[in-house]
């Protein structure tokens, strides 16, 4: 049986890594054009993307979304385009006034969890308004699931119509205060997700040293993947990534190993529905 191409997403810039982490880290507009472009020809067929101010710090400015919307759709043909509704990134509504530029999708978080020393806030009410608004925009939510108990929310919220089915799900393992990075944990979200959202799509991600690990998880079992300087600005203990592209071509070249052919950006749009 022909395996399911797999969906590499590049995370390019985050809220959190600086230049000083690595230089590398693509901060103004054109420089995360750039970047996504080179992950695009890598194999790279959807950009997740938060943006920053021009001081380097992350905010949600619309206009700087629809500029990095702008350029990308220019050179990257098909790509899926995907802004982040993070909490680091603004405040309260704040967080989706980009979606006024209608990105092909978003990612979305459910309910709260403690990363390490803070609060990701996600209030009820809040949750709900985004999903409405990504309603009304036909924008596609990505469920960041932080935590398991996000996996079951998503599932009420699709049955209520608050969500459209198919779902896709991006599972975030490595979180100091969330869910660990371990194969265990990701069999046992993946079965129930089976259980409760049969229909959806996935993905998993390990954040800092588990990036490349959790990748292979998820080519091993038919899930997509995530890399990217956003969650993991090395490849290896010694060595600071090269790019956003490096991490890529890392991934494309595992994707092999594993028997997985890389979709492409036409292909991940089927595939996701978007
Ligand atoms: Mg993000």
């Amino acid at each position: 049986m022909k395996k399911l191409p797999a969906i590499i997403t590049v995370a390019i810039t985050g809220s959190l890594p600086t230049k000083e982490d690595n230089p590398a880290v693509p901060i103004t507009v054109s420089e995360q054009i750039e970047s996504t472009h080179q992950c695009y020809e890598a194999g790279a067929s959807l950009v997740h993307i938060h943006v920053r101010d021009d001081e380097g710090k992350p905010c949600s400015d619309a206009d700087r979304f629809f500029s990095v919307k702008e350029g990308i759709e220019k050179h990257c043909p098909e790509m899926i385009i995907q802004f982040s509704t993070g909490g680091r990134s603004g405040e309260g509504r704040a967080r989706v006034e980009c979606l006024v530029h209608k990105p092909d999708m978003a990612s979305l978080t459910l309910g709260s969890v403690n990363f390490f020393n803070s609060v990701y806030l996600n209030e009820p009410e809040l949750v709900r308004f985004f999903a409405e608004e990504m309603k009304r925009f036909s924008v596609k939510p990505e469920i960041e699931i932080f935590d398991l108990g996000m996996l079951y929310i998503a599932s009420r919220m699709a049955k209520e119509g608050l969500l459209e089915q198919p779902l896709h799900f991006q599972f975030v393992l490595g979180i100091k205060g969330a869910l660990p990075a371990k194969e265990s944990v990701l069999d046992f979200c993946i079965k129930e997700l089976r259980e409760e959202c049969p229909d959806a799509t996935w993905g998993a991600c390990g954040i800092g040293r588990f990036q490349r690990t959790v990748s292979n998880w998820a080519m091993a079992k038919g899930g997509h993947l995530r890399v990217g300087l956003e969650d993991n600005i090395r490849v290896s203990r010694d060595r600071l990534a090269a790019s956003n592209s490096e991490l890529v071509e890392i991934a494309v070249r595992d994707c092999e190993s594993f028997n997985r052919s890389v979709s492409s950006p036409k292909e991940a749009r089927a595939l996701l529905a978007c």
